[in-house]
């Protein structure tokens, strides 16, 4: 073990569980670069710097392609990676971009760092600008290849994390969500992350991957050392350097006894979710990579709420799913979970979530840009083509769609007008689809809350998104840990909004339910339940513990704690109250689900 003082960071639990591995610290960022301008005897050797860091970085990348891609890797998506890699190393060799760079440094006497970077940028820019969505991919690639030979000119190795022993806990100071899937399927074991709040992109999916995650620990690569030991315990939110031999072993037997209670949760997916007074309350899963649903099923959910589709297309971009790809997916998702029901959610692109090669616009303000249903109703081929893979997946199942980010009544309109094209387009075809395929909307903004009673006429069921709702709602963004203490589920605001959005759809004899992650906390459920929710999606691991919450609630009461909280003046004020009723709830019911079970 290294000599070095154990010491103890805390910082936000953001995946629950707990791991042991070796650090490796990312750097995301790429140093600013400069125009330097240089003496006429440096030139020869600026380009032959130029052209050892291009054959690194094709070095790199072949060996990546050759043998670095995970085995479980389904066979197409193997194929697809390798295609892109291909595509990458193609471009570094290419003449085209080999003469421009190099006659740059010598025609304007500059460093080879502003000659990469300024010839991928113009040329990118100018893929960018094309319609035809291949070649607009093309800008991509560029982008790429630029940011992989800007980190070889400045010396920033990529990690390759094959050599590193062992288990791999990856800290960052940040982390895209792309780079999160990527990473996370591949040995690592735990994140440890400077930015990010609870519901961050890249923190849900640490969840989605059962992957511990602490966030919020501010400069946190720069108090790691790669190959330093390290233990994240994502449900504490405490990440661990050096730890003696006697933490490791405390940690080691911790996890053993999470993973055993893990199990027993398990058992309690038979139990119906019913309150004391035999209300029904279905408790269903968001999903944001396939391979989920066993665990969907494994926990007792009753559906998918949510299965956050943009991750299909974030996992291969710049490539677009094909028709087919959207087809199977859905599917199995809805073979495993039959005869239950499974909401697709449609694209929710840009924003945090970037899909620069589907925006040829630079955007200072991404979360309030061309995001969720404006970004696909903009793109209209490719939405086409998921829309096209609903309507067929909705003939065999109960599969139903979901359009992010709606504001207004227009946009519900616009989307039905379009959906129908694309029915009867189908029908033309002869191609088997369901044209009474259900459509519903996210409300997570606040002026969506706001129409509730409008939108509700438009549509057949309403999802409460409440982590874009509270970003919106409060101006705090969710990703932000300088401000996640003002990011209130409690806040009265939210409680009107809520209440607002259930009368509405009631009145309206809609469906609605809640898949922000407002749903899946235990202690928040007596209010959701008592201000009339009856669906709760939320990540599967989540639903045995609000089930046994559930099952220990009688309704009525309920309703008058809705209705005394929604009288109070503050956040605090309604979870003082809420805690006394939790304390009082707890000592009157002892009951353990797994008692029920024996
Ligand atoms: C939400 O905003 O609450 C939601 C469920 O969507 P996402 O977290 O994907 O933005
Ligand atoms: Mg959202």
């Amino acid at each position: 073990m290294s000599g070095q003082r154990e010491q103890v960071l805390t910082g936000l639990g953001v995946s629950y569980g707990i791991s042991i591995g070796r650090a490796v610290c990312v750097e995301n960022h790429l140093e600013e670069v400069f125009r330097l301008p240089l003496p006429a005897h440096s030139i020869d050797a600026e380009v032959a710097r130029y052209h050892e860091a291009s054959e690194l970085t094709i070095r790199e990348l072949t060996q990546v392609k050759m043998g670095e891609l995970p085995g479980d890797m389904e066979d197409g998506l193997q194929e697809e990676i390798g295609g892109i890699l291909e595509a990458h190393i193609l471009l570094l060799k290419d003449p085209s971009l080999v003469g421009r760079v190099t006659a740059r440094i010598r025609g304007e006497h500059v460093n080879a760092e502003w000659a990469v970077h300024r010839t991928t940028a113009e040329l990118a820019e100018q893929f960018e600008a094309i319609e035809d969505d291949y070649l607009r991919g093309r800008g991509q690639d560029l982008h790429d290849v630029g940011t992989y030979l800007l980190r070889a000119l400045q010396g920033i190795s990529h990690h390759e994390l094959s050599e590193v022993e062992g288990d791999i806990i990856l800290v960052a100071d940040d982390l895209p969500p792309g780079e999160a899937v990527r990473l996370g399927r591949h040995r690592v074991v735990g994140f440890a992350i400077g930015s990010g709040g609870r519901t961050s992109h890249t923190t849900i999916i640490a969840r989605s991957l059962k992957v511990p995650a602490v966030g919020g620990l501010a400069s946190v690569t720069q108090l790691v050392t790669d190959e330093d030991p390290v233990i994240v315990d994502g449900g504490a939110g405490t990440v661990i350097l050096h730890p003696t031999a006697e933490t490791l072993e405390k940690y080691a037997r911790l996890r053993q006894a999470q993973d055993a209670h893990d199990l027993e949760q398990q058992e309690t997916r038979h139990l119906p979710s019913v309150t004391l007074d035999g209300t029904q309350i279905s408790l269903m899963a968001n999903i944001d990579l396939p391979e989920e649903i066993h665990d969907a099923a494994n926990y007792g959910a009753q559906g998918v709420g949510l299965y956050r589709s943009e991750f299909l297309y974030i996992e291969q971009s710049p490539k677009l799913p094909t028709e087919e790809q959207h087809l199977r997916t859905y599917t199995l998702l809805a073979r495993e979970i039959a005869p239950n029901p499974v909401i697709i959610r449609t694209y929710d692109l840009g924003g945090r979530k970037l899909a620069r090669e589907l925006m040829n616009t630079r955007e200072e303000n991404p979360v309030l840009g061309l995001r969720g249903i404006r970004l696909t109703m903009a793109r209209r081929e490719m939405f086409r083509t998921q829309i096209r893979a609903l309507f067929r997946a909705a003939y065999h199942h109960d599969v139903r769609v979901m359009l992010p980010l709606v504001t207004s009544v227009d946009e519900v309109r616009e989307f039905r007008v379009f959906a129908q094209e694309i029915a009867a387009e189908l029908s033309q075809e002869g191609i088997a689809h369901n044209p009474s395929l259900k459509i519903g909307i996210m409300i997570e903004v606040p002026c969506a809350a706001i129409i509730a009673d409008l939108l509700a006429r438009e549509v057949d069921f309403f999802s409460v998104g409440t982590n874009d709702l509270l970003q919106y709602s409060l101006a705090v963004d969710r990703n932000n840990e300088h401000v996640a203490h003002l990011y209130q589920p409690l806040h009265p605001a939210i409680l009107r909004m809520l209440r607002f959005i259930l009368e509405s759809a009631r009145q309206a004899g809609i469906e609605v339910g809640m898949c922000g992650e407002m749903a899946g906390d235990p202690r928040l459920v007596p209010l959701l339940l008592g201000l009339g929710l009856r669906r709760l999606s939320m990540s599967p691991r989540l639903v045995p513990e609000v089930k046994a919450c559930v099952r220990s609630l009688s309704l009525p009461e309920l309703e008058q704690l809705a209705v005394t909280c929604g009288s109070l003046a503050t956040a605090e004020e309604v979870d003082g109250y809420l805690d006394r009723f939790l304390k009082q709830t707890a000592s009157m019911t002892e009951e353990s689900p797994l008692e029920v079970l024996s």
